[in-house]
């Protein structure tokens, strides 16, 4: 290690700011691509203070949006292959069962996507539904289609997997470092709590301390950070809800009126919990996360206790368990406009248009998808552009390139092709 304030000795290929999942997997396809890379990490790993602690996520091709559903088939093969060499389970197929009314344009979508990619599906009536999977039941006559591929990604197991492969690749990992400074330049210069490191590129992913990290580069990106309630409800019958009695993931579209989706994992992780969640929260700092909300914080938990009583009564009527985690999502979340907006991000003090609130230019369910903010600072021009995918041509500061990847979180990681040419 270099003294204090000295820059370490490598000129690093590209740092990663955040070994969350986004910064992990980025990391880890960057060190097997050769790439001579850094991660950094500011708390002691594992933690579970940003968004990819946990056991489990949902892994799935049942998206209304096209290019999600595209990606999704070369997700699943770069999971097998970690699997593979990792030596341990990290996905288990369960299926997913999404809800909904049967003339909903996203339900519809939905099983448009899963046709198009020729994923294996069936769709339920409700009458078919509550024969088939007795647990459910749908209260208001919705309809269901079942992606028979998706399934429970075993995240903790994973995250810890991805960065095994990173070091084993010969990548450094330097956890309980906290990036205080970024001086850009044609070789950028990242300071930490522990020392100066030196890069062609920077790459940040920082979840939900993104605005944090780029405030003092006068960046600031239209994100709101939400206090997120995971719940887990105790099964009537143990097991009746589980994995090894074939029960599926869920995802509710516009349940009970719901404004968001809401969505389960089959019991698992915690013998004889079942985990609802609501796909939203209250906003909230990620430094003062579980600090108790305001009063007129979103009334999460009373909406997962209407659903459960009426949609699954063989799970006990409250929370038996609670655990939080942070959302990164665009401002204004319900009406904000398509994402990105011309002309962001926005120097900090001059807030543009983007921020508003209300210009319905995408539905309320598109928003619905969280997004892994993730930025690159650096001379390589991404490549192999989907439409998911933005490129801002605004170059910050003295930086030539940046854009910005919304990306389907655990389902795909667009950047390693992006960085390693
Ligand atoms: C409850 C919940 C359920 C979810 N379910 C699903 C699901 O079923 N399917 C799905 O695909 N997705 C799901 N998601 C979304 C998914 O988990 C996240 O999008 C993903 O984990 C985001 O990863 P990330 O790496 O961008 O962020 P994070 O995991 O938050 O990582 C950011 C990292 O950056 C570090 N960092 C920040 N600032 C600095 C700094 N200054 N210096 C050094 N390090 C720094 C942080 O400490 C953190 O470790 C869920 C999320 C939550 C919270």
């Amino acid at each position: 290690m270099a003294a204090a304030g000295e820059p370490h000795g490598s000129l690093y290929d590209t740092i990663i700011v955040g070994a969350g999942i986004q910064g992990s997997f980025t990391a880890y396809h960057l060190a097997k691509r050769g790439k001579e890379t850094l991660l950094l990490e500011q708390f002691p790993l594992p933690h579970s203070r940003g968004s990819s602690h946990g056991q489990s996520r949902i892994i799935r091709s049942a998206y209304p949006q096209e290019h999600y559903a595209r990606m999704m088939a070369e997700s699943y093969r770069l999971w097998e292959r970690l699997e593979a060499e990792a030596g341990t389970q990290l996905y288990r197929q369960t299926g997913l069962l999404v809800l909904g009314p049967s003339a909903d344009p996203e339900f519809q979508s939905c099983c448009r996507t899963l046709a198009q990619h020729r994923v294996p599906g069936q769709l339920f009536t409700s009458e078919s539904l509550c024969r088939c999977f007795p647990g459910i039941r749908p209260y208001c006559g919705e309809v269901a289609v079942l992606d028979h591929t998706a399934g429970v990604l075993y995240a903790d197991r994973a995250l810890r997997a991805v960065q095994d492969g990173f070091r084993r690749c010969g990548g450094a990992l330097r956890d309980g470092e906290k990036v205080t400074g970024i001086t850009p330049g044609v070789v950028v210069t990242v300071t930490t709590s522990g020392g100066v490191y030196r890069a062609k590129t920077l790459v940040i992913t920082a979840g939900p301390w993104a605005n944090k990290l780029l405030a003092p580069l006068g960046l600031q990106l239209p994100l709101q950070t939400l206090r997120i309630n995971v719940c887990y409800w105790q099964e009537k019958v143990p097991g009746a809800y589980g994995v090894s009695a074939h029960f599926p993931c869920l995802l509710a579209i516009r349940a009970n009126q719901a404004s968001h989706h809401i969505y389960g994992l089959p019991s698992n992780e915690y013998p004889g919990l079942v985990k609802i969640c609501y796909h939203s929260g209250s906003p909230a700092d990620p430094e003062e996360r579980d600090r108790l909300p305001e009063a007129s914080a979103l009334p999460d938990i009373q909406i997962l206790c209407d659903f459960v009583s009426k949609y699954l009564p063989g799970l006990g009527p409250q929370p038996a368990l609670v655990e939080h985690c942070m959302y990164t999502v665009r401002s204004g979340w319900a009406g904000a406009p398509e994402f990105p907006s011309p002309g962001w991000p926005t120097p900090m003090g001059t807030p543009g248009p983007h921020c508003l609130a209300g210009a319905k230019t995408r539905t309320q369910s598109a928003l619905s998808h969280q997004l892994a903010p993730i930025l690159f600072l650096g001379h390589s021009e991404p490549r192999n552009s989907h439409p998911g995918q933005a490129m801002s041509p605004w170059c910050p500061l003295t930086l030539p390139v940046l854009a910005l990847y919304p990306s389907p979180t655990w389902g795909y990681f667009q950047t390693c092709g992006a960085l390693s040419s």
